[in-house]
């Protein structure tokens, strides 16, 4: 049997293995907590990512590591030889760094530095460990920022659009095409993919650049603004991405798929598209199954999460549905 050991169990491994097993795969999962989702679908190892001893026996046996969770210690990555590698860990978990590189490569940004360099208004964002817009605030006027925060020019978005990337081990890249999300408090509320009238040849030149300096090899996500018709990028993320969950349904080989044989060093599936999709995240409350699967084309994904404030606990998606029913499972999912 071939396993895949993943740092963190969430609702990412938990798609993982849904999407691995039927390729002959089994799975085991270190999480800290023990109600970690994945451990449906898999093997799941309690305790801290920094545990060694844990460490060695998520590893043990396993054709390959990775992780799911891109705040997992740069040490722990590498004494598990986790692939992607822990350079792509080491470049995105600092903002600064993360931004610099953008810059190095060629890809545009936001202004960004000091509250001097951005200009006012800007987004004060921290560093390290920011996720869903959490640890962010808007500066309009001058103050001095903590040693860990970084300015943002506040750009003033038509969209945000993300796109999600993969590269083999003998270094094919293959692109979905770019999905336009919507967000709701910071959190992804709605995907469509694809993006009408996106940039795709400009968004793919950039992620390519990105995943070659990376020397990368699985699941990538870029997360853009387009601003007056160009595109800046925002941030990436060295995993699988909630933007990409639409190729479950609605793409011939989904993203979890597609990270899986890059990681395993498999050949490729094919990103295309079946049809127009739409993915719904259901965040905070779960609407009653009937009224999810009454929804024409539903198809429903829901993680086996307590549900909780601003806490993702399923998405539902529509591939070829109306624009009607899509805002149909958005009133429900908010309601
Ligand atoms: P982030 O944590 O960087 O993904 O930011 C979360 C959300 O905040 C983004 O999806 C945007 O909606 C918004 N945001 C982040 N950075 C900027 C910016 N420089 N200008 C305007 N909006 C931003």
């Amino acid at each position: 049997m071939t396993v895949v050991a993943c740092l963190g169990g969430g609702q990412l491994g938990r798609m993982l293995a849904l999407a691995g097993i039927p390729l002959g795969l089994q799975f085991r999962f270190l999480d800290p907590s023990a109600e970690a989702c994945a451990g449906e679908v898999g093997a799941l190892l309690v305790g801290s990512f920094d545990d060694e001893e844990l460490l060695d026996r998520l590893a043990d046996g396993a054709a390959v590591v990775t992780y799911e969770f891109e705040n997992v210690s740069v040490a722990a990555a590498q004494r598990v030889g986790a692939v992607p590698g822990s350079r792509a860990l080491e470049e995105g978990q600092d903002r600064l760094r993360e931004k610099e590189l953008f810059k190095r490569l060629g890809i545009p940004t936001a202004r960004f530095g000091s509250l001097e360099e951005t200009g006012l208004p800007a987004i004060v964002k921290s560093r390290r460990l920011g996720y869903d817009g959490k640890g962010q605030r808007v500066a309009r006027s001058a103050e001095p920022l903590a040693e860990d925060e970084l300015a943002e020019e506040l750009v003033s978005f038509a969209r945000e659009l993300s796109l999600i990337a993969v590269r083999g081990r003998d270094g094919e890249v293959a692109f979905y095409p770019l999905a336009e999300n919507v967000h709701r408090d910071g959190i992804l509320q709605v995907s469509r993919a694809p993006a009408a009238a996106g940039a795709d040849d400009v968004a793919q030149g950039y992620g390519r650049r990105l995943l070659e300096e990376l020397d990368y090899v699985g699941v990538l996500a870029l997360e853009l603004f387009e601003v007056d018709g160009e595109l800046l990028a925002n941030e990436f993320a060295p995993r699988v991405h909630n933007s990409g969950h639409w190729t479950i349904d609605g793409a011939v080989t989904s993203q979890f798929e597609n990270h899986l044989r890059a990681i395993l060093g498999w050949p490729l599936g094919s990103t295309a598209v079946v049809a127009p999709s739409a993915m719904v995240n259901l965040v905070g409350s779960i609407p009653a199954i009937e009224q999810l699967l009454a929804l024409s084309g539903a198809h429903v994904h829901l993680y086996g999460k307590e549900p909780r404030p601003g806490r993702k606990v399923g998405h539902v998606t529509f591939v070829g549905a109306s624009e009607e029913t899509v805002a149909e499972a958005v009133r429900l999912a908010t309601s």
